[in-house]
C-alpha cells in the first residue's frame, strides 16, 4: 500500500487515556470494546472496508478529491440521498473499498426530536448497509457537526449510543467501528464519552 494509507493494523483498539469525568452508563463488555477505535486524522486515508461520508459537506470534498471523478459519476446514479438514509458506492482512488454516503440533519438553533432521530438513522443505516454488504470495518466522521451545525457534545452521544446498541445486536457481523475525529475538540470529547459508552473493566 501507499505510505500514506493507514491499514486496520495501524489503528489501535480504543483504550482510555487518563481520567474520565464521565460515569459509565453501560455495562463493561470487553468483546465490544475490542471493536472500537478512536482515530484522529483524515478519514480518506483509512484502508478499511467502508468509510461513511457526510454528503454535501467539506468532508465530501475531501472524499471526492481522493476518489476521483468516477465517484461523482456513480453518485449521480443513486437518485439522491434523503436525510438519515445511507447509500453505498465504490471508493475508486481511495484506499477504502467502499464509501457509504449519508446526509445528516441540519440544526438551526436547538436540537429537536426530529434531528436527533435523523442523526441516529445516519449511523444506524450506515452500519446496516455495511453489514448487508458483508463489510466488517467501518469508519465514521462526526456527522452533521461541521457546516450542518449539530452541537458536537450532543452528536457524540447519539453516535456512541447508536453504535453501541447496533454492536450489541449484531456482534458477529462487524470487526471494527472507527470514530474518526478531525478536530482536537472532538478528540477530547470522544475520549471522555467513550469511557461512558464503552467502559473498560
Ligand atoms: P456536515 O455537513 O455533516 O456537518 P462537515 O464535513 O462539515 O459535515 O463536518 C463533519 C465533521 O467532519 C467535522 O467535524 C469536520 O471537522 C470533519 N472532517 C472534515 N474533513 C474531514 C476528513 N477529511 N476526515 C475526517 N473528518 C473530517
Amino acid at each position: 500500500y501507499r505510505i500514506d494509507f493507514i491499514p486496520l493494523e495501524k489503528i489501535p483498539v480504543w483504550s482510555p487515556s487518563g481520567d474520565s469525568s464521565c460515569k459509565p452508563q453501560y455495562k463493561v463488555d470487553e468483546e465490544l470494546n475490542k471493536k472500537i477505535s478512536l482515530f484522529s486524522g483524515d478519514i480518506t486515508k483509512l484502508e478499511i472496508d467502508a468509510i461513511a461520508n457526510a454528503g454535501e459537506s467539506r468532508m465530501d470534498g475531501a472524499i471526492h478529491r481522493g476518489a476521483g471523478p468516477l465517484l461523482r459519476k456513480e453518485c449521480a446514479t443513486l437518485n439522491g440521498c434523503e436525510t438519515g438514509e445511507a447509500k453505498i458506492t465504490g471508493a475508486y482512488g481511495l484506499p477504502a473499498k467502499y464509501v457509504i454516503h449519508t446526509v445528516g440533519p441540519i440544526v438551526h438553533g436547538s436540537v429537536g426530536e426530529r434531528e436527533e432521530q435523523a442523526l441516529r438513522n445516519c449511523y444506524y443505516n450506515c452500519l446496516h448497509t455495511a453489514t448487508k454488504n458483508h463489510l466488517r470495518t467501518v469508519a465514521f466522521p462526526c456527522i452533521s457537526t461541521g457546516v450542518y451545525g449539530y452541537p458536537p457534545d450532543q452528536a457524540v452521544k447519539v453516535a456512541l449510543r447508536t453504535v453501541r446498541e447496533y454492536l450489541e445486536q449484531n456482534h458477529e457481523k462487524l470487526d471494527r467501528v472507527i470514530f474518526c475525529v478531525f478536530l482536537k475538540s472532538d478528540k477530547e470529547l470522544y475520549e471522555t464519552m467513550l469511557s461512558a459508552y464503552f467502559p473498560q473493566g
